[in-house]
């Protein structure tokens, strides 16, 4: 059962959208209640709707798989594509789709008022489908590919997809005394295009270049940054042309097998690319590399984090600014109920300015989904 809550940013007031007097919410006529299991986060589509990607998958077959050496047995997937209201009420259908696993991570879906563009994958293949907003009907963009990838993020029109031609190392290596075993082959960044479905190279990588393993390329609000990290460079490749175009040749460098390094792109706050694990930031227009200034850490069991972004509400972010022990109570397989000693996260609204500035003055305004 999901029960929906209703949180105002701005006053920090959570509801929960039933109007039936005296209810519990804890049945399916609350209004606010859903018992199509499961369902999972709900997304925004636009001023006046939510969409929510449900997907249900047979486990009963996950022996079959383990019977089957060469894979050809898939666990059966059900998906299906739900819309509501942004109250979270007048709840319907826009599609149902059997066999395709639709992925519900909010990086892999994308809309532009006509069509939900979803990543998903069908018989173990992953594909991009093109869903009409209007009557539900599904295209396969990457029909005729063949090969692996995955999509990165959207630059303008296209799709970035990873593809990848590669010979894996033997899983038998010894890391400790052979260290990391290397990938090798080559991965390629492709522009996919939304409504010609035309494809173009965007940037190739070699293992005689780099460590396939560890690239550092990132999408980030309509735009592509790769980092070399043995020059400490930061560059953006045009669409167009596939030119490069440096940034910085100022980011710390790191060796190209260095498994602790980490050069993804968090976000762009006023033109300053925020790096999930980099203690700096860098302007994207000047170039200009600064020291970043943290925050407290969060501490969530024991580990340390700085605040991680949710949403970016025009000059203010939405992320986690607290945690708080608790007692979590879980039903086991077999029934019976037991607990689990964790820490709840809580949510509040920061200033870009603020964020930036490394001043930790949040307006909390609800717990967070962990
Ligand atoms: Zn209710």
């Amino acid at each position: 059962m999901t029960l929906y809550h209703v949180v105002d940013l701005q006053s920090g007031e959570d509801t929960i959208p039933c109007d039936v007097e005296s209810c519990a919410h804890n049945s399916e006529s609350c209004p606010a209640v859903s018992t199509d299991v499961p369902a999972y986060h709900p997304l925004v589509l636009n001023d006046t709707t939510l969409v929510v990607i449900s997907v249900k998958s047979d486990f009963s077959q996950i022996g079959a798989v383990d019977s089957s050496p060469d894979g050809s047995v898939s666990l059966s997937y059900h998906s299906k594509v739900l819309l509501m209201d942004r109250d979270c009420q007048n709840r319907r259908v826009l599609t149902d789709l059997d066999g395709i696993n639709l992925f519900w991570d909010a990086t892999q879906i994308y809309t532009d008022d006509d069509f939900l563009y979803c990543a998903g994958s069908e018989n173990n293949v992953y594909n991009i489908y093109r869903i009409s907003l209007s009557d539900g009907s599904i295209t396969n963009l990457t029909e005729r590919f063949s090969d692996s990838q995955f999509m990165m993020g959207v630059v303008g029109r296209d799709f970035v997809l990873q593809q990848e031609d590669l010979t894996y190392p033997d899983p038998s290596a010894d890391v400790a005394t052979d260290g990391w075993p290397e990938t090798t082959g080559t991965k390629s960044h492709v522009l996919l295009n939304a409504d010609t479905c035309e494809t173009r190279v965007l940037k190739s990588y070699s293992s005689d270049e780099c460590n396939l393993d560890l690239l550092d390329a990132s999408v980030v609000d309509g735009q592509y940054y790769t980092v070399d990290r043995a020059a400490g460079t930061l560059s953006t490749v045009d669409p167009d042309t596939g030119e490069e175009h440096l940034i910085t040749d100022q980011l710390p460098t790191a060796d190209r097998d260095d498994h602790s390094a980490d050069y993804l792109i968090e976000a762009n706050l006023n033109g300053w690319l925020i790096f999930y694990n980099q203690p700096i930031i860098v302007n994207a227009e000047t170039g200009e590399v600064r020291q970043r200034i943290d925050l407290p850490e969060n501490l969530w069991n024991g580990y340390g984090h700085q605040p991680q972004i949710f949403l970016q509400l025009k000059d203010r972010l939405l992320v986690d600014c607290r945690y708080e022990p608790y007692t979590r109570t879980d039903i086991a397989e077999d029934g019976a109920p037991f607990t689990t000693q964790t820490e709840q996260m809580y949510l509040g609204l920061i200033s870009i300015d603020d964020f930036l500035n490394g001043i930790p003055d949040y307006t909390e305004v609800c717990k967070g989904p962990y």
